[in-house]
């Protein structure tokens, strides 16, 4: 199935991050904001991100933010820049959106990645609100990291997906060509609209089909029960 391929453009969350994106108004953001060493009140902290967080959902799906996506930072500001006193404070509140956003790398899709990473050539092309830095070391710890060629987050660029942008960056990047790659994800709007925005087939995983789709599977476990 996949011989035609030598490079993957694998999605992470749902795709082999899991448990990610704990918003709602079941959550104490403040628990983690307090080990961060902020100080302002419980009720102000749950407030402050509650609403930077609906600030950015309500943009993610818009197309007009598809190619310059706020940061969370953005988000903080234009949502409460009144009640947040420092720029020490602001940064605590980011870390602290990060830590509810990160999600978790389970063991056997650590493992499910080494296996195809020695017949695959990876690219990761992530969504992401907050910075960075606590993907890397999520990534890092469940050993994957060193397994993509490239990493491309969208926090870094404010490119989110469906632009067909990363997934064409990500090529350039590995020296790669369009018809040697294959896109893996669980989004039909992210994953597969920007597969075939930049004309690369999709392998769509976790539950969702579409006849646009090059096929479908439960999830990258099988993949590699199947194929290698
Ligand atoms: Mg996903």
């Amino acid at each position: 199935m996949l011989n035609e391929f030598s490079v993957l453009l694998l999605d992470m969350n749902d795709t082999f991050m899991f448990s990610a994106d704990r918003f709602g108004a079941d959550q104490d953001y403040s628990i983690v904001y307090r080990r961060l060493g902020g100080t302002l009140q419980a009720k102000i902290v749950n407030k402050v991100i509650q609403s930077a967080y609906d600030y950015l959902d309500e943009r993610y799906p818009d197309l007009i933010y598809q190619d310059s996506f706020p940061s969370v930072r953005d988000a903080l500001l234009a949502t409460s820049k009144e009640i947040i006193p420092t720029d020490q404070e602001l940064d605590i509140l980011i870390e602290t959106f990060g830590h509810h956003e990160l999600g978790h790398v389970p063991l056997s899709y650590s493992e499910t990645l080494q296996r195809l990473a020695k017949r695959f050539r990876l690219g990761l092309i992530a969504d992401i609100w907050a910075p960075q830095t606590l993907w890397i070391d999520e990534l890092s710890r469940s050993g994957v990291l060193n397994l993509f060629e490239v990493t491309i987050f969208s926090s870094n660029c404010g490119i989110v997906k469906p632009s067909p942008r990363p997934f064409l960056q990500a090529l350039e990047q590995m020296q790669a060509h369009v018809q040697d790659a294959l896109v893996i994800g669980d989004s039909l709007r992210r994953d597969l609209g920007g597969a075939v925005a930049a004309g690369l087939p999709c392998l769509l995983v976790g539950g969702a089909t579409h006849s646009s789709a090059y096929g479908a599977l439960p999830n990258i476990l099988t993949l590699v029960d199947n194929h290698s």
